[in-house]
């Protein structure tokens, strides 16, 4: 039910962990996080409370300085470790998270399983990872390939998606679940909702409706969905907390 994501010069696991403290209120069962160091995803992901999962699984001795941390509230699979998030592809070099429902998952999983995927989860999260991996297999363009992928789902998506071999950004997508960009200076973010990021920022872009964020730690461009084109957007600034 939350995503907050970073990139910069700061110890991703750190700002994500605080981030996922700070959308704690909106309600979940499982958290996780992704980062990348080295080209090398690193997820760990589970079932239970930030403060104990942070403990448990080490949460803040992840490596990488771009990463994306999650609270699920579980729609589709039961909350457990593994239906928790991020999910990921075959390669497991795609790794995403996502609130929201993907309405017609079930036929874009049966169509995957046929190809050839194989699927971890029940959730229906997973099956953006694979419909992303499936189409870079055509095009080897990432965005390209990632916004292919996403005009196939139906229903309601805010995602942050991470790709292993792309090593200076991340992608941020919305469409009828909310996200919000914050941008720093050398870093930016992006989250559920400001405070998760306010104390680094007060200089937000808010995302619309099939729009989607292209985010380095020095620049930001929002694109439309369906269209592929940038979208002007302006920078607003809100109150410290
Ligand atoms: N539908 C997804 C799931 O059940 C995301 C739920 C959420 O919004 O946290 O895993």
């Amino acid at each position: 039910c939350g995503i907050i994501g970073y990139i910069g010069d700061r110890k991703a696991c750190d700002v994500i962990v605080k981030g996922l403290k700070r959308l704690e209120y909106r309600g979940y069962d499982s958290a996780g996080i992704v980062t990348e160091d080295n080209g090398k995803l690193y997820i760990r992901k589970g079932a239970g409370r930030i403060d104990e999962l942070k403990e448990k699984l080490g949460f803040l001795e992840m490596p990488g300085k771009r990463g994306i941390g999650h609270t699920r509230w579980a729609t589709h699979g039961v909350p457990n470790d593994v239906n928790a998030h991020p999910q990921r592809d075959c390669t497991g070099k795609i790794a995403l998270v996502h609130n929201g429902i993907i309405e017609n998952f079930a036929e874009l999983r049966e169509e995957l399983l046929e190809k050839g995927h194989r699927f971890e989860s029940d959730t229906d999260t997973e099956v953006i990872a694979h419909l992303i991996e499936d189409e870079l297999k055509s095009t080897g363009d990432f965005e390209g390939a990632m916004r292919r992928a996403l005009l196939r789902l139906r229903g309601s998506f805010a995602l942050g998606i991470i790709y292993a071999d792309e090593p200076d950004r991340l992608y941020f997508v919305r469409n009828e679940s909310p996200l919000v960009l914050g941008i720093g200076d050398g870093e930016n973010f992006a989250a559920s909702d400001v405070p998760a990021f306010l104390e680094y920022t007060n200089r937000v872009v808010f995302l619309d409706d099939r729009e989607y964020a292209v985010v380095t730690r020095d620049s930001w461009v929002v694109k439309n969905l369906d269209t592929g084109e940038v979208v002007e957007k302006s920078v607003h600034e809100v109150e410290w907390s």
